[in-house]
């Protein structure tokens, strides 16, 4: 039992169980749940490391491990908290979706037409009214509404859509990362050479559904709202757009800046979570 902490051990093994289990879970969730487990198991782990490293160790041994099975526990950060989640995602299809068994092929063309209409609306507020998406799916699926009701319910519940408090449907944070090679191959990054619909966040390089970008028509940055902070917080960018040598618009918080930033995504205040 000495070199548990090495090996993969039985510590490992429920932590993936738990983890295959939830799906996603958020980071200050999972901390607790592995303390638990680790304090069951083997507790000796605990006396030269703290937790969060313990943890870090082990979801790194967990991922070169499941890798060669195709999966992988990513690491995203919530894009308007900030806080880290853990997803567990496959890594080998190049359409997650249709390699996703729990769902009949019907209902995966159902997903992704919602998705089609969320990406694509001409807004780019990156939702979809529940209603809307209860018709896409009585149409699609021949059912009731009320039918159709029950499988929306079932896809945000099993982490493809989160509802606001105004019944729209969003990308939820599993979605963002275990679709995001098929999002971005299927409607494109967002530049000045193309005419993209997935917005890549000037700061993390993450895709933003959720933010705001430059106002200015000719200019593409965009910002998380933290990762705006972030940038601002640095003094030698003045408050200037990234993008300075072409685009003359100064971001909130500083000095010049006189218009309002475009937002993407929905309103922040009417997510949940
Ligand atoms: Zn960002
Ligand atoms: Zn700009």
């Amino acid at each position: 039992m000495a070199d548990e902490g090495t090996e993969y051990s039985e510590v490992h093994r429920v932590l993936l169980t738990y983890i295959i289990s939830v799906r996603y879970i958020s980071h200050s969730e999972l901390e607790p749940k592995f303390g638990t487990i680790v304090q069951k198991l083997n507790r000796e782990l605990l006396n030269d490391k703290t937790l969060e490293d313990l943890l870090q160790e082990h979801i790194t041994s967990i991922n070169s491990k499941v890798s060669l099975h195709g999966f992988k526990i990513d690491k995203i950060r919530h894009q308007v908290s900030g806080q880290l989640h853990y997803v567990l995602i496959n890594t080998v299809s190049n359409e997650v979706i249709k390699g996703n068994t729990n769902y009949s092929v019907n209902e995966l063309d159902t997903i992704k037409r919602i998705i089609d209409e969320l990406v694509e609306s001409s807004s780019i507020d990156f939702s979809i009214g529940v209603v809307n998406a209860t018709q896409k799916v009585s149409s699609g699926l021949n059912k009731t509404m009320k039918e159709a009701g029950s499988v929306i319910t079932k896809f945000i519940d099993d982490g493809w859509f989160s509802l606001t408090f105004n019944d729209r449907l969003i990308l939820s944070i599993r979605s963002l990362s275990e679709l995001k090679r098929y999002l971005i191959d299927r409607y494109g990054i967002v530049s000045s050479q193309t005419d993209g619909k997935i917005f890549s966040c000037y700061q993390c390089n993450e895709i933003n559904t959720l933010g705001l970008r430059c106002p200015m028509v000719y200019c593409q940055i965009n910002f998380h709202y933290k990762c705006l902070d972030i940038y601002m917080r640095n003094e030698t960018n003045k408050g200037r757009c990234p993008n300075y040598s072409n685009c003359s618009y100064h971001w909130p918080g500083s000095e010049l800046s006189n218009i309002d930033p475009k937002r993407i995504g929905v309103d922040p205040n009417s997510l949940y979570n």
